[in-house]
């Protein structure tokens, strides 16, 4: 089988497999590799540092797999009927971004592209055939691919959007050395609006098609392993892991088709959990609760560090006495976002307490967050 055949052949098995969307493009340099260059020397990737290791095979999938000619893109949605987070407004609770409301999608997609896989080695047949596929596991502009495979086009709050099912989709790709018949990509069809824009609380989309994610709460809760900057703290209201706010006002997400993948449905701890019962968990049993999710990639120190934020944007003193345990916490980082979620519940009230903490707790990340929040405090009192 060869050409378009094969080409069809393989559309029709990812279909089967369970993929939503599949497409084929060249395996070469397009602009958005070439922009990638100049998004990282902005400091758009802010500590991501992997993000700058191996740039030249970033920059072509031919450089990373030399004997490369197409790469097939296949996309599933992880569209579940659950509400948008936006809707999610009870500050009691915390907002998880959709995509991690299930199992990791990491194992999900590797089966079905692994099965894919599979069917193209049998149906080739050829001991010289090579190929490979990637899921986050390599150094792959999978977005730029999808698009040149015609999945969708690159919307101004840089996802993939598709005209039938938006963007709530995730991407994997098979990288081989057959030569396929080629897709185009679709045209650009966010037109004049702006929404996703307007609505990002952070400002993170600095101009139409560009994150700087050292402004993006997703970047913030998920990537960032240290302390969120203070001034970025308010804006990520209760977001707990990840945020979806540009692809919830999307209107191509309006009509977004469901899921027919069961593991994405929300798991153990639910899609908008109480943020009471999660600031509580000890380092057992976060790893029993997000052993298959993608949160588990914040680490329980990380998580919590989020939920103290979401606590102090509460402004619901209920949250007082779980905070104060907190402040004890063995973790630095949860101690000194609790540190700084007393203060904005307490105001001046929480300033002797802190004093004591920092008489007593010897950890620098500590003591510097208590010296920024006295600092601040003083110069709002004088101003
Ligand atoms: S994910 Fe949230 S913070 Fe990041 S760009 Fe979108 S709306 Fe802004
Ligand atoms: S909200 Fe509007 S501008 Fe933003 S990605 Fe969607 S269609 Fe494009």
């Amino acid at each position: 089988m060869e050409g378009s055949g094969l080409s069809a052949s393989i559309k029709e098995k990812a279909i089967a497999v369970g993929f939503d969307l599949v497409g084929i493009s060249p395996a070469r340099s397009f602009p958005e590799n070439q922009f990638f260059k100049v998004w990282l020397e902005r400091g758009y990737a802010a500590e991501m540092g992997y993000m700058e290791r191996n740039p030249a095979r970033r920059h072509s999938v031919s450089n990373l797999e030399p004997e490369a000619r197409s790469v097939i893109s296949c996309a599933l949605n992880y569209n579940t009927a659950h509400p948008h987070s936006i809707e999610r407004t009870d500050g009691r609770k915390g907002r998880i971004s959709r995509y991690a409301w299930g199992e990791d999608y990491h194992s999900v997609m590797e089966g079905k592209l692994t099965e894919l896989l599979e069917f193209i080695k049998t149906v080739v047949n050829d001991k010289q055939l090579n190929s490979r596929l990637y899921v986050d596991t390599g150094p792959v502009l999978d977005r730029v691919y999808a698009k040149y495979a015609g999945i969708g086009w690159f919307g101004k709050n840089t996802c993939v959007i598709n005209q039938q099912i938006g963007s709530w989709i995730f991407l994997g790709e098979i990288i081989t050395s057959l030569e396929l018949q080629c897709d185009v990509p679709p045209p650009d069809r966010c037109g004049t609006c702006t929404r996703c824009i307007d609505a990002c609380p952070t400002g993170a989309i600095v101009e139409p098609y560009v994150l700087d994610s050292r402004l993006c709460i997703s970047y913030l809760t998920i990537e960032l392993r240290g302390r969120i900057p203070l001034e970025l703290r308010e804006g990520m209201g209760n977001h707990i892991f990840g945020c979806d706010i540009c692809q919830d006002v999307c209107p191509w997400n309006g009509k977004a088709k469901l899921t027919r993948e069961g593991s994405f449905e929300p798991g153990e701890a639910g899609d908008n959990p109480e943020l009471s019962a999660l600031a509580r968990m000890s380092r057992d049993e976060f790893d029993d609760v997000f052993m298959n999710s993608p949160i588990k990639r914040a680490k329980r120190g990380g998580l919590l560090r989020n939920i103290m934020v979401a606590m102090g944007n509460s402004g619901d003193k209920e949250f007082v006495p779980v905070i104060r345990e907190a402040l004890y916490d063995g973790d630095p980082l949860v101690r000194a976002h609790a540190a700084w979620a007393l203060w904005k519940l307490e105001g001046e009230g929480a300033l002797e307490e802190l004093s004591t903490v920092l008489g007593h707790d010897g950890d620098p990340l500590v003591r510097e967050e208590i010296e920024d929040i006295l600092r601040v405090h003083r110069s709002a009192q004088r101003s």
